[in-house]
């Protein structure tokens, strides 16, 4: 990192400005960014809630106004409101390279991450040998540990956490279930699904996927690799707006086996029966438990129109193009040993975003929010930057650092 000359410091400046005019201007992403309601923020948090798609609030003031206000119950069959979570799970799946029938939209990450590990631990105990133990991710988002923790107990699992990287060498014969964060959400580290799901598999166990901070900003693969089961939200990559419901993906060649802890009415074979027994419906409306938030879900419906004519192949790349043009801003113009990246500088270890560890990060973020940067804070010492291929740009990623360097001075 450069020393603060106010000479090098202009020449720096004038030469990355240049640079990002340059890059925004080649980029075949850039007018993606008028399907977005966005103002002159810098807005780096997208990776924590989405940008407001510009087709949301007249698609919700028709739900509202006209499906709910005029047609009221007959809209669960004339406006789709019944089929809507499998509906919007087909229109999910290519984003993380799923077949349509394997994803059902709804109720949150949380619920989702509980219902597919307890079936994985399920499956697992189809086989009678007796498997006993979830592996869970040492460094993922803190609740899908506590629900790791509570599924052991429920199915008289012992709980081992592991880093993703010491996985393959704790997977035995009692390994009944992995769960596993696809983007550390602190660090941005992106872990290698390909290679962790096959060890799951030669172990043979099951694992689960926790998607959240991967869906929407790199392809996933979940039907290339074998993934057993897989999560994710929708309002961070996805841009579903606050508290959208979530996504469970199950394998086509798993879903008769997928025996859920959360049975409802909705995922029964007859949900209008009104029987006393349990009969699962078959495919993906097996993950659905009580009666859709419909809202929601038809606001994230019209959210994922941005996709419309997008490649996630495309979008990783830019991704990459953005978070590589940070770091290097970020080395020229802020004060050597002022920040250290905790985002692995290869590639193919990166997700989309970027951590900066520094002292005082929650001041520093306070000041950068008042001047137009808004990135997040994670305790205790974090830094986080998020960089949304669909409307971030090359010359926010300059000023970020600009004014992230002003900041530190
Ligand atoms: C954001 C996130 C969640 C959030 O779960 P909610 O149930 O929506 O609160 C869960 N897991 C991971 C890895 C996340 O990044």
């Amino acid at each position: 990192m450069s020393e603060p000359t106010e000479q090098a410091g202009v020449c720096d400046v004038s030469e990355l400005k240049d640079e990002a005019g340059k890059l925004d201007a080649a980029d075949e992403l850039a007018a993606l960014r008028e399907r977005f309601v966005l103002d002159d923020v810098t807005y780096l948090d997208g990776n924590s809630l989405g940008a407001l798609p510009a087709g949301v609030p007249a698609r919700v003031a028709d739900v509202v106004r006209r499906q709910w206000g005029e047609l009221r119950i007959r809209s669960w069959e004339e406006s789709g409101w019944w089929t809507a979570p499998e509906r919007i799970g087909d229109r999910i799946a290519p984003l993380v390279g799923a077949a349509a029938g394997q994803i059902v939209v709804g109720d949150s990450t949380s619920v989702n991450v509980f219902k597919a590990l307890v079936a994985a631990v399920r499956m697992a105990g189809e086989d009678g040998t007796g498997r006993d133990e979830i592996l869970v991710d040492a460094t993922t988002f803190p609740a899908d540990g506590y629900i790791a923790e509570s599924a052991a107990r429920m199915t008289g699992c012992a709980l081992r956490p592991v880093t993703p990287a010491e996985v393959p060498s704790a997977l035995g014969d009692r390994t009944a279930a992995v769960l596993l964060n696809h983007v550390d959400y602190r660090t941005g580290r992106l872990h290698d699904l390909p290679a962790l799901t096959a060890a799951v598999h030669e172990a043979g166990a099951y694992v689960v996927w926790d998607l959240c901070h991967s869906a929407g900003a790199l392809p996933v693969g979940l039907d290339e690799y074998g993934v057993d089961l897989a999560v994710g939200c929708t309002y961070k990559y996805l841009n579903g707006g606050p508290g959208s419901p979530a996504y469970l993906y199950v394998r086509h060649g798993l879903q008769d086996r997928f025996d859920s802890p959360l049975p409802g009415w909705n995922s029964h074979a007859e949900p209008f029966g009104m029987r006393p027994g349990y009969i699962p419906a078959a495919g993906a409306s097996r993950g659905r438990v009580g009666t859709p938030d419909i809202l929601s879900l038809l606001a994230l419906e019209a959210a994922l129109q941005v996709w419309d004519g997008v490649s996630v192949e495309a979008v990783r790349a830019k991704s990459l193009a953005l978070t590589d043009f940070f770091l290097r801003c970020v080395g020229e113009y802020v004060l050597d040993g002022r920040v250290e990246s905790l985002t692995p500088a290869a590639h193919a270890e990166r997700g989309s975003q970027v951590a900066l560890r520094c002292d005082d990060a929650g001041d520093v973020m306070k000041r950068l929010i008042e001047r137009g940067v808004v990135g997040d804070f994670r305790a205790p010492d974090v830094l986080r930057f998020g960089f949304t291929p669909l409307y971030v740009g090359f010359a926010d990623v300059e000023r970020a650092a600009r004014v992230l360097a002003e900041t530190l001075v």
